[in-house]
């Protein structure tokens, strides 16, 4: 046993912190404490003084002290237990990938009119039955799903005569999102709205404007004004609105004006965060830096009082679904990709749901194993590896496979003691000895 190498000694405002990343747990020191550890680390023979015996059971049970091989490994295994959990489905189903908007930085390979049938549907109802998961988490993807509403309200009649908890969302861009529809989709249990919006009035207008070249800002907001309207009048609370404003150097100083468009609203229905734009978004090459982007938040915060970044870090024991062995993007003809980003790229196709067989079995593994930061001797090394769990596993992906350059490391790897500062002053309290 020794001194973690996941301790963090933090001093913020006179008073000295240890945070640890494995056990996700931040502790105020007193001086004696603070001296003990202290010489603990110059003779590790220190630890465990008489004096100290109560100290020291407190620093076991937070992981301060540990042995870190056995650590990263419990980490890693608790890890690898969420990716084979069968009893989770995660689907994210692209009804059509038909898009009613030219966004100037689409990534999407191929945008075809192909809209997903009956077939289809059915061979992913099958497909649910034969894994039999407690739970299936859904998501509706596009292309713009909304175009095909009439296959979303089919396919949930069809999984809401099966027996098992769903959590349903939508991503779309708001535009056909008419009180309507939205009463179409409630009827179905979709509880969770992702909108983005790319700025204020006019950058948005610029990049996310219909295929035919007209603005969308205003019927997008205007839709969601009424769809607001209708759930806090009828009192509606099971659902949620999530507004993704992407935000950059030429629109950051307009994301409070976007904000104001809702200031009617509860913020029971409503999430309105400022999202860090990648090479995948990117609109004439003004993406903020990751400091750049935790500066403008840590600024929100303190000029605003707004909360828009996870301040205090979590534990990355579960991880995109990508890398879950059950874990499904479904194109309109049933093709299967492992991540959002794959969908229409032909090459990263692993198969088709209407025979369920993995044609492509690289990809999966490659996504599952070959991309897992645990194999990586950089991230073995690296103290932020149980609170990052290594990034976006289709960046690694495309760092390994197509000599891409992401930077897949956590916000706390470089802000790690600002963003703590900033959690105690909004909370004030931390567990102490
Ligand atoms: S692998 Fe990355 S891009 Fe793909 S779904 Fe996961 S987080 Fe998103
Ligand atoms: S991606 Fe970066 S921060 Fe995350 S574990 Fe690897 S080296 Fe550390």
């Amino acid at each position: 046993m020794k001194l973690s190498k996941y301790n963090f000694r933090l001093s913020i405002k006179d008073k000295t912190y240890i945070y640890n990343s494995v056990s996700n747990s931040l502790i105020e020191l007193n001086v004696n404490q603070a001296d003990y550890i202290e010489g603990g680390l110059a003779k590790p023979g220190l630890l465990y003084g008489d004096d100290y015996k109560e100290f020291d059971n407190q620093l076991l049970k937070y992981k301060i002290i540990c042995d870190d091989e056995d650590e990263i490994n419990n980490f890693h295994l608790d890890t690898i237990a969420c990716r084979f959990d069968s009893s989770i489905l995660y689907l994210t189903i692209a009804p059509t990938q038909e898009c009613n908007f030219n966004c100037v930085y689409c990534y999407e390979k191929t945008r075809t009119s192909v809209y997903m049938d009956e077939e289809i549907e059915d061979s992913i109802i099958q497909y649910i039955k034969q894994v039999n998961p407690k739970k299936v988490v859904l998501v509706w993807f596009g292309g713009e799903p909304l175009l095909a509403v009439d296959t979303i309200c089919s396919f949930h009649t069809k999984i809401s005569k099966l027996s098992f908890q769903l959590e349903a969302s939508i991503i779309t861009n708001g535009f056909l999102l008419s009180k309507e529809i939205f009463l179409r989709l409630l009827d179905c249990n979709i509880s969770q709205f992702q909108i983005t919006l790319d700025g204020d009035e006019k950058s948005h207008n610029d990049r996310r404007p219909l295929l035919n070249g007209s603005n969308t800002y205003q019927t997008i907001i205007s839709n969601l004004q009424q769809v607001l309207n209708y759930c806090s009048i009828e009192k509606v609370i099971n659902v949620k609105f999530h507004i993704r404003v992407n935000i950059d150097r030429s629109n950051f100083s307009k994301f409070l004006d976007v904000r104001k468009e809702f200031l009617i609203h509860e913020s029971s229905l409503l999430c309105i965060h400022p999202a860090l734009t990648k090479a995948t978004d990117c609109y004439g090459c003004n993406c903020f830096s990751i400091n750049e982007y935790v500066d403008f938040c840590l600024e929100l915060l303190k000029k605003n009082g707004i909360k828009t970044i996870d301040l205090y870090p979590s534990n990355k024991i579960t991880e995109c679904f990508a890398r879950h062995i059950n874990s499904y993007l479904i194109g309109p003809d049933g093709s299967l990709f492992k991540c959002w980003h794959d969908l229409g790229n032909s090459e990263m196709c692993i198969g088709n749901i209407k025979d369920r067989v993995i044609k492509n079995p690289s990809i999966v593994s490659r996504y599952i194993i070959a991309t897992d930061p645990y194999f990586d001797s950089n991230c073995r090394k690296c103290s932020f590896l149980p609170i990052c769990g290594g990034g976006c596993p289709n960046e690694r992906y495309l760092n390994l496979y197509s000599s891409q350059n992401n930077n897949t490391c956590t916000i706390y790897k470089h802000r790690l003691k600002e963003l703590i500062t900033a959690h105690l002053e909004l909370k004030d309290k931390c567990d102490k000895f």
